[in-house]
């Protein structure tokens, strides 16, 4: 993974270097992460695909105040990345709701099956279940002591069936077997085909022999882009089944694999990032791209931004239910200083012209205005009724004014709000079209 980690953060750190962000820097920043995507073998369609987006959010955005447009960008990079790798559809890791509960694991041969069903005896173990393995592998002999000497180190029971007829016959010995003394039973099998076709045709012969209540298809990162044939077989074939990608750790076309695996509609429950038995993790796509760009604060970057969005939320709804609060208010005065000349848009709050005065009373107002509820806490701006004396008291000694000053913004924010609300009467009059009177 590090050609795409490296690459992407080659591309934050350039943007973070731009002095400002105008279409130059966005096109330089989109291009460098399609060219780090291509090399991570994600496929032509899906990189067109996510620039594309990205391109179209950053069109579509509008800048929320306290945000520059950098954080945007990296918050709409992370969130497409996150997308690009299965998003909300990703999957939790499957959870017992019987006993024993039966896990299937196929794949083609090498692609890290008996090591994988190792790593997941140990994952289960370690959350308190009790987890056999079973080897169905009737091809190599050796396979079994493989599994056997995983169980071994970890410290699980390893059944190996006698009647290796075939590896339908061995996996419904075993499961048999384990019955008694375990609640978890995870199957390696054999996995002959090199053709997706082939092992597609094979686990579903399994499947119908075995019954397990969830498939695994151990798929090799380093198969880049060309996972998408096989994840898209196998999620038809076994929709309530999950993928593993294993070998992470030591393939540069890993993101491709993810990618084409996500794209399919597959979950994919686990990866196997290393060789050692404990080098296996679930799948989280945001734990996953946050890692990857290495970046530790992108988690509290994008609360913020949620925090403000539930905030706007709110907003809306008090508005579209009548109330204009305090909060509105400081929105909109705010905008009103970035954008000048005043005369002209104070006409856009409702009330406004008639309460600003001349030009350079309603600076000075505005200015004033603004420190106070600068000292008010979220609460208080958004339900304003509830600041009393010594609330009064206390925002005017946080903004040097005086409780005077306070009163006159709580008046001129009241009458605002009337006028606020006739105004909202008027136009739902209008939208149900009874008219009324102009001027
Ligand atoms: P099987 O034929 O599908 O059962 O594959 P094996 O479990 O025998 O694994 C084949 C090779 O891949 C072995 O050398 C494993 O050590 C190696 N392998 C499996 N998973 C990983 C992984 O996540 N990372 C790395 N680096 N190697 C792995
Ligand atoms: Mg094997």
């Amino acid at each position: 993974m590090e050609t795409l980690a490296s690459g992407l953060r080659e591309a934050l750190r350039k943007l973070r270097k731009a002095p400002i962000v105008d279409s130059k820097t966005l096109n330089a920043f989109i291009r460098d992460v399609q060219r780090t995507l291509l090399r991570a073998d994600v496929s032509v369609e899906l990189v067109m695909e996510i620039s594309e987006k990205i391109k179209e959010r950053v069109r579509k955005a509008q800048l929320p105040p306290g945000f520059s447009k950098k954080e945007l960008l990296y918050r709409i990079l992370y969130e497409e990345l996150v997308q690009l790798l299965g998003g909300e559809n990703a999957g939790k890791p499957p959870m017992p709701t019987k006993k024993p509960y039966v896990i299937m694991l196929v794949g083609i041969q090498g692609a890290g099956k008996t090591t994988s069903a190792g790593k997941l005896a140990y994952f289960y173990k370690k959350k308190g279940f009790k987890p056999c393995l079973v080897c169905a592998d009737n091809y190599r002999p050796a396979a079994c002591i493989q599994l056997s000497q995983l169980a071994s180190q970890i410290g699980v029971t390893c059944i190996v069936p006698e009647n290796t007829e075939s590896s339908a016959s061995m996996a419904v010995q075993g499961i048999k077997e384990a019955h008694n003394h375990c609640d978890i039973v995870i199957i390696d099998t054999a996995g002959r085909h090199k053709q997706e076709e082939g092992l597609i045709k094979e686990m579903k012969e399994l499947y119908h022999v075995i019954k397990p209540d969830h498939v695994i298809l151990v798929l090799d990162a380093s198969m880049g882009s060309q996972a998408e044939k096989h994840a898209l077989a196998f999620h038809k074939a076994a929709p309530l089944g999950s993928i593993m990608i294993t070998k992470l750790d030591g393939s540069a076309k890993g993101g491709g694999a993810l990618a084409a695996a996500a794209k399919t509609g597959a979950r994919i429950s686990f990866v196997g990032v290393g060789e050692k038995i404990d080098e296996i993790e679930e799948f989280d796509p945001k734990a996953f791209v946050a890692r990857l760009l290495g970046m530790g604060d992108i988690k509290s970057l994008i609360e913020k931004f949620e925090a403000f969005e539930r905030i706007e939320r709110e907003r809306l709804k008090a508005i579209s239910a009548g109330k204009l609060t305090l909060y509105d208010l400081r929105e909109q005065l705010q905008a009103i200083n970035r954008m000048g000349p005043l005369s002209r848009i104070l006409e856009m709050i409702p009330g406004g012209a008639k309460l600003a005065g001349t030009e350079e009373m309603a600076k000075e107002n505005i200015k004033k205005w603004l420190a106070i509820m600068d000292s008010m806490t979220k609460e208080e701006l958004l339900k304003p009724e509830i600041i009393d004396k010594s609330r009064i008291a206390r925002i005017a000694r946080g903004s040097g004014t005086t409780p005077q000053d306070v009163r006159r913004l709580l008046s001129s924010y009241r009458k605002m709000r009337k006028m606020y609300k006739q105004l909202l009467r008027q136009q739902k009059r209008l939208k149900r079209g009874v008219g009324f009177p102009i001027g």
